[in-house]
């Protein structure tokens, strides 16, 4: 008999092959109730809608990425860079005005707007705090809007977000505002 029954081993290192059944059963939960790990109730959109299938949503997407030949790691890691450079100008800007701006373009192509406004701190629904209590996004709370200039596509983001894309594979699900 398992005497350990409450323990999840589900933290953010895990890969999704190694979540139970049952596991995914409790980060789906948490995404409905929009609940964090510590019980506390967010004030925001939900990862993902009642109805929505966790498991589903990650299957689907995989299967699309395969089918355009792009992988999670690949989407998560041009979105890293392009917070990195919207970062690295907001530190040029700042050490020769000593002012903040929350605008910038990166790469003549993206117009980045950081609003620190819009959002909270958001703790990863597949975390289990009691194993792991790294906090996966930024330092800065807040979303980000990236304007791609030349076809005038836009999307936003949180890093807890593409932490999740990159660790988890999962973009949101598909009622979700803030789905990518
Ligand atoms: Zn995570």
């Amino acid at each position: 008999m398992n005497t350990n029954k409450s323990k999840t081993k589900i933290y953010c290192n895990v890969s999704n092959h190694d979540i139970t059944k049952k596991e995914f059963k409790t980060i789906q939960k948490r995404m409905h109730k929009n609940i964090e790990n510590d019980g506390l109730i967010q004030n925001q959109e939900k990862f993902l809608f009642e109805g929505e299938k966790l498991k589903d949503v990650i299957e689907k997407d995989k299967i699309y990425l395969d089918s355009v030949s792009i992988t999670f790691e690949q989407i998560a890691g041009r979105l890293e860079t392009l917070i990195e450079k919207f970062y690295h100008m907001e530190n040029l800007h700042y050490s020769k005005t000593k002012k903040l701006q929350n605008n910038y373009i990166i790469e003549d192509k993206y117009e980045i707007n950081y609003d620190d406004k819009q959002n909270f701190n958001r703790q990863c629904p597949f975390q289990n705090v009691e194993l792991d209590n790294i906090y996966y996004g930024y330092s800065h709370y807040g979303k980000f809007s990236i304007i791609n200039l030349q076809n005038k596509k836009q999307i936003q983001i949180d890093t807890v977000q593409i932490h999740m894309i990159k660790c988890h594979n999962f973009f949101g699900g598909p009622k979700s505002s803030q789905r990518l």
